[in-house]
């Protein structure tokens, strides 16, 4: 269908269409077992959603589908605990370098006794730290009110995904030990794990997540109700994190085959921002071996292929503020 959504422009619509259309030949991945509930989930859904930073949004196939947000909600609660209590500080207590391991992997960084990026569990669960420490038993409701800001709409905990995984990530405990042991979180644990438990377990659509990511590309605006949900300066920072970590040990090819800062979720999603221009959300349960959809990965490369998405393409126009500037530098 060329105009999905019946507004008249048919090119990006045609394009999402027959982008959704080739990748949703491809069966392989697996839905996630590892968390009891997650491995209940129907594998075939697959949408594909972008939001503008004009606050216009596409969208093909199942855009609309409920599905955790998983992993992707740690690139924005990395973006609050820069907030809250300022870089240095999270700096202090979470690097900003590529693990190259898997996103559970049991570690920290040994020279810095850190967990090595907020894009990890590791990292993840010290920023939930992070946010208990400011929040206290307030920090879920504005982690669920900041997602819902960015995503325009209220949105929910999924209860039965959050008590599946509490009652069984004992992965995430034994990481959550760990760093109690090396002094990266603070005892008790329990509330940072309870935290980035149900962070993961708020639901959304494809539709949120490219709208959320939109948000993002939108210097911290959402950019269909206009309000002002995150700081423009941590919204670079985690940018930043995103594009060196957000895909895990697959964050190097992404970055070289698809060049977007962009976040994965075990639940199935993705999302991606093209700075300053859109925000992109896929959603496909089946996962590949480093825990990325494989549909979602698929048409990422697609999209950015085809819209000449990649930061460093040259049909990637950059920053307004950038060109702006040196066309006001070149009249003087
Ligand atoms: N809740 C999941 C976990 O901690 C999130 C992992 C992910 O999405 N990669 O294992």
């Amino acid at each position: 269908m060329a105009d999905a959504d019946g507004d008249g422009e048919f090119g990006v619509d045609r394009i999402l269409a027959d982008i959704h259309g080739l990748v949703a030949q491809n069966t392989g991945g697996e839905v996630a077992d590892y968390i009891p509930e997650l491995s209940k989930m129907d594998p075939t859904p697959f949408g594909i959603a972008v939001t503008t930073v004009g606050g216009a949004v596409h969208g093909i196939g199942d855009t609309q589908a409920p599905f955790t947000i998983q992993s992707t909600s740690k690139a924005f609660t990395y973006c609050m605990a820069l907030e809250a209590i300022g870089r240095a500080k999270v700096l202090e207590r979470v690097g900003v370098e590529p693990s190259g391991d898997p996103f559970n992997a049991i570690e920290f960084d040994p020279v810095t006794r850190r967990p090595y990026n907020p894009m990890v569990n590791a990292g993840a669960i010290t920023v939930a730290g992070i946010l208990r420490d400011v929040h206290g038993d307030a920090a879920f409701d504005e982690v669920l009110a900041r997602l819902s800001a960015a995503a325009g709409r209220r949105l929910v905990l999924d209860e039965a995904v959050y008590r599946s995984e509490a009652a069984t990530g004992h992965r995430n405990r034994a990481i959550g030990h760990l760093l109690v042991s090396v002094g990266a979180l603070a005892e008790p644990m329990e509330p940072a794990l309870d935290l980035y438990f149900r962070q993961c377990s708020i639901s959304v659509t494809a539709r949120d997540l490219a709208t959320m990511a939109a948000t993002i590309a939108n210097m911290g605006d959402q950019p269909v109700t206009g309000r002002e949900v995150f700081d423009i300066a941590a919204v670079r920072d985690t940018q930043a994190v995103m594009f060196t970590c957000g895909m895990y040990d697959y964050s190097g090819n992404w970055a070289y085959d698809v060049g977007v800062p962009a976040k994965s979720g075990v639940g199935g999603g993705i999302m991606g921002v093209v700075n300053r221009q859109l925000g992109i959300g896929t959603f496909s349960p089946r996962l590949d071996r480093k825990g990325n959809s494989v549909r979602g990965v698929e048409s990422f490369r697609l999209l950015s292929a085809e819209l000449g998405l990649h930061a460093f393409d040259l049909t990637n126009p950059g920053s307004a503020f950038v060109d702006s500037f040196f066309a006001g530098a070149g009249r003087s």
